[in-house]
Formats: structure tokens, sequence, C-alpha cells
């Protein structure tokens, strides 16, 4: 498991064999967004992959890999209006994310309707994005990290709990029979990449996409009414300008990047 050669360990006191570890194991991961062809990405509402991953979505766009989201919400609570009634605003937001997705290039959206802020981790969620990774065979699923200390939104906790099982298990064949009789193969996913999360390991120059980041935000009009937009994108600006002093850009996306077989009984996961 620690892929330190037993001699060495018995070298090094218990902070280096640790932090040797980690080393190897992160360098393991390498450069992995320039890697992959195809990405799912799995989000709670439409909106939070524009918002948090936006920049990286048109970069690798426009390197050529192929990208499609998956929305598990309706996304019909987003308002404060009292008159914008919640299907209402689930058909306005689906507009919205067609048109985000059309100006980032997104290849293909799937809904899966649930109902916003009543979403719970379930078999029946788990199966179906299980299937979905298995007809879009991704090398790289990008979802919201569900363990972000303090998270409260059940639709975010459990959307990354329920991509991260379905990363995991749509390689097991006898999980969900079902899709071999309807002609899908099992496939294995080689990373799970987490936003908004508390360890980043893995950071993106988008400096050349933010303008075409922050028109895709801009299309999620229902969720910035009047002048709100122009301070929302000078806070994600300034979060992206921070992550960019990682790595020594002007603005940057984080994410926490692990390879699939690290989201079970991995101590050194939380490190990496
Ligand atoms: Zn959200």
């Amino acid at each position: 498991m620690s892929l330190i050669p037993y001699e060495v360990l018995e070298k090094l006191s218990w902070d280096e064999a640790y932090d040797a570890i980690v080393e190897v194991r992160r360098r393991s991961i390498g450069d992995v967004f320039r890697e992959v062809k195809r990405v799912l990405c799995i989000q709670p509402h439409p909106d939070d992959t524009d918002i948090a991953a936006g920049g990286t979505i048109a970069w690798m766009r426009d390197n050529g890999v192929e990208v499609s989201y998956v929305t598990m919400t309706d996304g019909c609570m987003g308002t404060s209006d009292p008159t914008l009634y919640p299907e209402k605003l689930a058909e306005v937001r689906r507009g919205e994310q067609e048109e985000a997705a059309r100006i980032l290039g997104v290849d293909k959206l799937i809904w899966l309707d649930y109902r916003d802020s009543e979403f719970r981790v379930c078999s029946e969620a788990r199966s179906r994005l299980i299937s979905i990774i298995r007809r879009f065979k991704p090398d790289m699923v990008i979802t919201v990290d569900p363990w972000l200390p303090y998270e409260a939104h059940p639709d975010h906790t459990a959307t990354g709990i329920l991509a991260a099982e379905a990363s995991m298990f749509s390689s097991l064949v006898h999980v969900n029979p079902q899709d071999l009789r309807d002609g899908l193969t099992p496939h294995r996913v080689r990373f799970i990449a987490f936003y908004w999360s508390r360890k980043p390991n893995t950071f993106i120059d988008v400096t050349r996409y933010v303008e075409v980041k922050f028109k895709a935000i801009s299309a999620h009009r229902s969720q910035f009414p009047g002048e709100s937009i122009d301070r929302f994108l000078e806070v994600i600006k300034a979060y992206m300008k921070l992550m960019g002093k990682r790595i020594g850009v002007d603005y940057a996306e984080p994410f926490k990047v692990l390879p699939i077989g690290s989201l079970h009984c991995d101590i050194f996961a939380e490190d990496i």
C-alpha cells in the first residue's frame, strides 16, 4: 500500500515516512487534467460546475476533451421571489444551464430531476449514476467535495458521496446487473476531482478563461437578480486570484484529485 520499499521505511521516522508516502502518492496523480479524454461532471444544481470549474471546462473543451454534465436536482428552490413558482423556476434554470453549456462548449446535459433541497443518498440514484458512467465511460468524474467541513446543503453532500460511490462501483460487474442486459459494460473511472474542497492538490490555470466563465455564470440569471451578479463575480474573481497564487498565475481553479482506489480504506487520501 505504501509504495515505499520496506527497507527504506525502516530507516525513516514516522513524519519522514508519512511525508515520503504522501509525496509518492501525490506524484502518481500526475497531470491528470492534461491526460483525460472524457470527463463527466456530476453536479447538485444547475450552475455548480460553471461557478466552481467553468474555466477548467472551457480549457478542456479547447483541448478536445469531451465534457458532459449530470445535474442531480431540478434547482426549483433557488429563489427568494415568492411569485416565482418552483415548477417554473426549474424550467427557467434548465434553460439557463443549457445556455451556459453552449457558452462553455459542454457536449451533453443529463437531468435526473430530483427535487431541489430534498435530495438524499439513496441506492436508486447511485444506480442511475452507475448506468450513466457505463454509457459515457469517462476517464474522470468531477463533482462537489462532500467532505467539506461544515457543508450543510444536503444536495451537495449527497451528490458528492453518490458520485464517488458510483465512480467506485461502475467497474464491478455484478453491480447493476440490468446494465449488462441493456448492453452496457462495466467501466473503470481513473480519477475523481472534487471542487469546493478544503484540501485541493491540483490547480488549473484559467487566466485565459475568466471572461468565458463569467459569461457562463451570468447565463444563470435567476440566481443573480438585479445588480447581484456583479458582486458575485467579484467574489469569484478574488477566489480564483487567491488560488492562482498557489501556482504563480493570475487566476486558477482548485481541485482535490484522487485515484478511484483512494476512495476506500486509504488512510493517506486526505493528505494526497
Ligand atoms: Zn449547488
